[in-house]
């Protein structure tokens, strides 16, 4: 069953001129008027640029800054009683957020909580969730993992005085492409076995985009006794998740790539509920996590908040939390069905460009399968580092943001709340211009 968003995409007649089916895909864009609550940035040149990098920094919505004025307000009319009074007293400002994030990943509202940053946040769950054994001290990882995922994981072993060489996996794509098979993981699983503590892999790969099957691998994990985490820096904001469905133990986001909250936005977190009553569990804690009826009676012994909240350890800093209030609301109001539908028709339109203008100079290391990526494109330029920086460059200097990744990637990420299929077409006739130019 189609929903009626990619029926609608699909009704337009696919035309041989790009150009009117970029614009007629627009006219019939249901998210179109989505557009006009962000701040789109300028260009080197001051002119309005097309961004294709909210993969890296989503742009500002609008009214983040009226949600930082409304902070600041009411520090400076209420002082201390805005713990407890104005529109979002500080006590409970976190909660705003529990509603939408749940319906962001597929969680409980017990099970989700925006705090700290996202490597905090990982070293946190960590804590919990890697206690390694004699027999049991293996974390899985993909190979190229984003680095400091890696280096949370080796510093965690080495915390435990293991080393990386005996305790970590790195997963190696089997097949002659960038892409991974879900086999490869599963095969990996399944060759550790009980030597395995835990599986660490992202929701959506930085690098090459692959969005991986967080459901399959899961329950491969589970099969052989361990735990399981998701990264889900390019996956939140980005495609459907099902975390409390899929049976992942804990997971870790930021929120400023998709999500849009902002440069170093306060982060996100999940742990499943069937572990909010294990008191085995252990945690580092702080005052933040202690259940709210009694915090305040400054009692010595520490006794947890119900769900991912009793993981929190400061009172947070709402300065940073309150652009959130702003982005999630978009999400909330577009919804991931119309915003999935519509990304696919974006990434449907991008590839058939590229395959017309740019043929086999370009390599395309995201998965075309639908369920296997997410907004990003992740472009290699065939030609070597050198060729494809001056690619890249054309691109900048042309009002194409994107971002580029060493070697010979660049990465291109049509986002559904914001990107018009103009400028998509506009962006590749962009980098067929370059490729014939340098
Ligand atoms: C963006 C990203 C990070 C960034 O971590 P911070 O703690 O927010 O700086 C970490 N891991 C992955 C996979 C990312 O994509």
């Amino acid at each position: 069953m189609q929903h009626p968003v990619a029926l609608c995409f699909m009704r337009c007649i696919r035309m041989t001129n790009f150009y009117s089916e970029a614009a007629a895909y627009d006219a019939a864009d249901p998210l179109a008027t989505f557009r006009d609550c962000f701040c789109l940035p300028l260009g080197a040149d001051g002119k309005p640029a097309i961004y294709l990098c909210g993969n890296s920094l989503g742009p500002m919505p609008k009214a983040a800054a009226e949600e930082v004025a409304a902070v600041m307000t009411q520090w400076s009319t209420l002082g201390v009683r805005g713990h407890h009074e104005g529109e979002h007293a500080w006590l409970v400002y976190h909660r705003r957020f529990t509603a939408s994030l749940a319906r962001l990943v597929g969680a409980h509202d017990s099970e989700v909580v925006a705090m700290n940053t996202l490597t905090v946040n990982l070293h946190l769950l960590l804590a919990s969730f890697y206690r390694p054994t004699a027999i049991r001290h293996r974390i899985l990882i993909e190979a190229g993992a984003f680095p400091s995922d890696r280096h949370a994981v080796t510093s965690q072993i080495d915390w435990h005085d293991r080393r990386p060489e005996d305790s970590l996996i790195e997963v190696v794509p089997s097949g002659p492409t960038e892409q991974w098979h879900t086999e490869d993981f599963v095969t990996a699983i399944e060759k550790a076995g009980d030597t395995l503590a835990l599986v660490l892999l992202p929701g959506v790969q930085y690098r090459n985009g692959q969005a991986l099957d967080i459901a399959i691998i899961t329950t491969a994990a589970h099969r052989v006794g361990a735990l399981v985490g998701f990264d889900l820096a390019h996956a939140v904001g980005n495609v459907p998740l099902q975390l409390h469905e899929h049976g992942v133990d804990f997971a870790i986001w930021c929120h400023y790539k998709y999500v849009s909250a902002g440069p170093g936005a306060i982060g996100g977190a999940f742990v499943h509920d069937r572990h909010h009553v294990n008191v085995d569990l252990k945690r580092l804690t702080g005052w933040w996590g202690h259940d709210l009826a009694t915090r305040f009676r400054m009692g010595p012994e520490f006794q947890a908040a119900t769900g991912a909240d009793g993981w929190q350890l400061s009172n947070p800093p709402i300065l940073s939390l309150a652009p959130l209030a702003a982005a999630l609301a978009l999400f909330d109001k577009a919804g991931m069905t119309a915003m999935r539908a519509k990304s696919q028709a974006l990434d449907a339109f991008a590839r058939r460009l590229i395959a017309a203008r740019c043929g086999s100079r370009i390599e395309i290391l995201t998965p075309s399968a639908s369920a296997a990526r997410g907004c990003q494109l992740s472009l290699r330029v065939i030609g070597g580092r050198e060729h494809g920086r001056r690619i890249f460059e054309h691109l900048t200097a042309h009002n194409v943001i994107g971002d580029w990744r060493d070697p010979d990637v660049i990465r291109l990420a049509p986002m559904p709340l914001y990107t018009q299929f103009a400028e998509v077409e506009v962006a590749v006739t962009r980098l067929a211009e370059a490729l014939n130019a340098v």
